[in-house]
């Protein structure tokens, strides 16, 4: 049977595990080719044979997004295996949590390269082949704390508001071309950063590890964590051929958590 991704080429960062590798399972499922990218070469290996062994197509592929020339490559390398790419995914990111009084630039800089920087590098290295087919889809995972703010956040909120005002900007930019721009922003969900979150709420407030997750669980009006793959059920959503009319829009997938 026919699927609404059939044909297409897509690649993932930082699909070595949780929302990535959530998203990549997703697209492959609808019948893209997925390229998955992570520093962790094993883990998306191992993911991309689960997803053959389905009968999907996937392979994965060495990158991190802060190495500029390890970008180029790798989009390259993928558009020489595969085809030129129609869907990109940029999932990769770190999160930092502290005061700002004890963030220091180093940390910030880190934070803006990786969920900034590194968006913004994967976008240039494949825009060109988009606008030459006049076509694409471009989704950057971005976050509740790219549309609000949150105490302890600064520099993480701050490189998430930077990606949506990217997400919006190259929206304009490039809707006449056939390419469509949006962000998803998911709430708390249930993978190693949220478990990395827990374990320093439990360390500074002395907290269990169940009463942090607890309390983040219920920043959001359904009261559970996200599952990856509700975030990855939105990315599919807007690869999909059919929501070509919809860019430059943040889709939540927050349980509530913004209202507003
Ligand atoms: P995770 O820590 O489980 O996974 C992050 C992925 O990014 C990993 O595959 C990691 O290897 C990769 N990565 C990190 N730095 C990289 C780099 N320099 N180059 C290439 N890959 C790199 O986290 P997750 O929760 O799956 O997060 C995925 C995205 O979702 C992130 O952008 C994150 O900010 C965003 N997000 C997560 C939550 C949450 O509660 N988990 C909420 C909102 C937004």
């Amino acid at each position: 049977m026919a699927k609404p991704l059939d044909g297409l080429v897509a690649l993932v960062t930082g699909a070595s595990r949780g929302i990535g590798k959530a998203c990549a399972i997703a697209l492959a499922e609808q019948g893209a080719n997925v390229a998955l990218c992570s520093r962790e070469l094993k883990a998306c290996e191992e993911t991309a044979a689960a997803i053959r062994a389905e009968g999907g197509a996937a392979s994965a592929f060495a990158l991190d997004v802060t190495d500029d020339r390890q970008v180029e490559d790798c989009v390259a390398l993928v558009a020489a295996s595969f085809g030129p790419i129609d869907i990109v995914v940029n999932n990769a990111g770190i999160a930092f949590s502290a005061p700002l009084h004890r963030t220091s630039l180093a940390e910030l800089r880190r934070v803006l390269e990786v969920n900034l920087v590194g968006a913004f590098a994967v976008i240039h290295a494949v825009l060109p082949s988009m606008l030459e087919r006049r076509r694409g889809r471009v989704i950057n995972i971005a976050s509740t704390a790219g549309r609000a703010g949150y105490r302890y956040t600064t520099a993480y909120s701050a490189s998430k508001h930077a990606l949506v005002g990217l997400t919006r900007s190259l929206a304009h930019e490039v809707a006449p071309k056939g390419i469509t721009v949006n962000a998803v922003c998911p709430g708390w969900t249930e993978t190693e950063m949220l478990e990395a979150s827990a374990r320093k709420i439990s360390e500074v407030t002395g907290r269990s590890r169940e009463e942090a997750v607890a309390e983040l669980a219920h920043m959001n009006a359904i009261g559970r964590l996200i599952r990856p793959e509700e975030v990855a059920r939105a990315v599919a959503f807007l690869a999909d051929p059919a929501a070509g009319g919809i860019t430059g829009q943040l889709l939540n997938v927050d349980g509530g958590e913004i209202l507003a």
